[in-house]
């Protein structure tokens, strides 16, 4: 069989690495745009349920992930400078470049030839393969040259955000909220590293004009998110990375393949960074491409498979996505709320997670939380 793999994200490098590692005698290519060591951004999180698929689908590859992973299984909601623990919710943070560098050694110990530096945008160098995988991105722009075929159904989000990195380490998954006087700034927040946390901010459209941030420059408004989160960044300077203010783009496709092409990760749907799942996704969906490929044994059959499986529990999660995105961006309705109430609501925002279940996670939270209720809730 002989795979052409766009594009070098998590989707399309775990991809080859598991369809080379079963099957030497493949040719398993990838391209990626940009150099071995570029990325944007900082670090990603994964939850538990991810890991466990990471071991069972290839061990050596989660071996080395998990000697660079931060771990903790906290969720910390601030609010009026109080801030409310929420035990019980494992995550581990891993930069995102580290984990990028982790698939492309296994990649090239395996034998798939990984080629940097080139952009593929001309529809005749998708010809002469088997199988063509399209994991370039969220903005793919193989998508977009075959929009008629998968017929993409995308939603620009109203709300700002910009990804940054700093050198406070938040242990744990902080979501903070600081109201000023233009509106209000969420930060998303987290270590991955021994020494760097990602430091997402995202506003409403409205608070992110008043702040005057559309006449802004990128250090201006660095400068800006710093006293808005003095006291939570404890005096240390956001770190930019080619950080600019951008719309989360809601992706969903009405159909995954096109002849021997198929679609996976960001390309072909997206998860809002607010229930950490991109990368999740991404992953899952090339152990589940790979997977219905060998059981189906030919690529029509594979791709029929991949879609059929696959669509359901991806459509869930979105759904899931979904609500915590919309939650964040009303936000600024449930301010006059207490801390221990937003704590409360924030956990319980997606409809997965009831009273019974945030008991088995952190039951000194729930009988604190009741407790409080119970004393009239001040
Ligand atoms: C602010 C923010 C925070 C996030 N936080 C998290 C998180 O906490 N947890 C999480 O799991 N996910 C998170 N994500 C999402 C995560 O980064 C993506 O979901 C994930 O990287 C998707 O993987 P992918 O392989 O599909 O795409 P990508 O990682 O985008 O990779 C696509 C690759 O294709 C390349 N490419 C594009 N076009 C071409 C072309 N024509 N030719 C060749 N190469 C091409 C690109 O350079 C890129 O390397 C976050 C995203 C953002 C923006």
């Amino acid at each position: 069989m002989n795979i052409l793999v766009i594009g070098g994200g998590p989707a399309g490098l775990y991809f080859s690495l598991l369809a080379k590692k079963k099957h030497p005698d493949w040719a398993v290519r990838v391209v990626e745009r940009n150099a071995p060591d570029a990325t944007f951004g900082w670090g990603v999180v994964f939850n538990d349920k991810t890991q466990n698929y990471l071991r069972d689908t290839d061990e050596p590859t989660w071996r080395d992930m998990t000697a660079a992973y931060q771990t903790w299984d906290n969720v910390d909601v601030v609010h009026r400078d109080t801030r409310i623990s929420i035990r019980g919710n494992r995550f581990s943070g891993i930069q995102r470049l580290a984990m990028l560098q982790i698939l492309q050694k296994h990649c090239a110990a395996a034998g798939v030839v990984l080629e940097f530096g080139r952009e593929l945008i001309d529809p005749g160098d998708w010809k002469g393969y088997d199988l063509v995988v399209v994991a370039d991105g969220v903005n793919s722009s193989t998508r977009r040259t075959l929009a008629a075929h998968f017929q993409p159904d995308i939603q620009v989000r109203p709300n700002k955000y910009i990804w940054y990195g700093t050198r406070t380490l938040f242990h744990g998954l902080t979501l903070t909220f600081r109201p000023n006087e233009h509106g209000l700034w969420i930060a998303h927040s987290y270590k991955f590293n021994a020494d760097t946390s990602t430091f997402i901010v995202e506003c409403d459209p409205v608070t992110w004009a008043a702040a005057g941030m559309d006449r802004k420059e990128e250090p201006a408004a660095r400068a800006y998110l710093e006293q808005v989160f003095a006291k939570d960044l404890r005096g240390a300077p956001l770190l930019s990375n080619k950080s600019a203010w951008i719309n989360f783009q809601r992706i969903r496709n009405a159909h995954w393949t096109h002849g021997n092409m198929v679609l996976i990760g960001d390309a072909l749907h997206t998860a809002h960074f607010s229930i950490g799942s991109g990368t999740r996704l991404a992953l899952e969906d090339a152990i589940a491409l790979f997977g219905a490929l060998e059981t189906r044994g030919s690529v029509p059959a594979g791709l029929a498979a991949f879609e059929a499986e696959r669509r359901p529990k991806a459509d869930d999660l979105q759904a899931a996505a979904q609500v915590s995105m919309e939650w964040f961006e009303n936000a600024g309705k449930d301010m006059g709320l207490h801390p221990m109430e937003l704590a409360w609501v924030l956990m319980t925002r997606s409809g997965k997670i009831d009273r019974e279940n945030l008991a088995r996670r952190d039951p000194a939270f729930v009988a604190a939380y009741e407790a409080w209720k119970a004393g009239g809730g001040a």
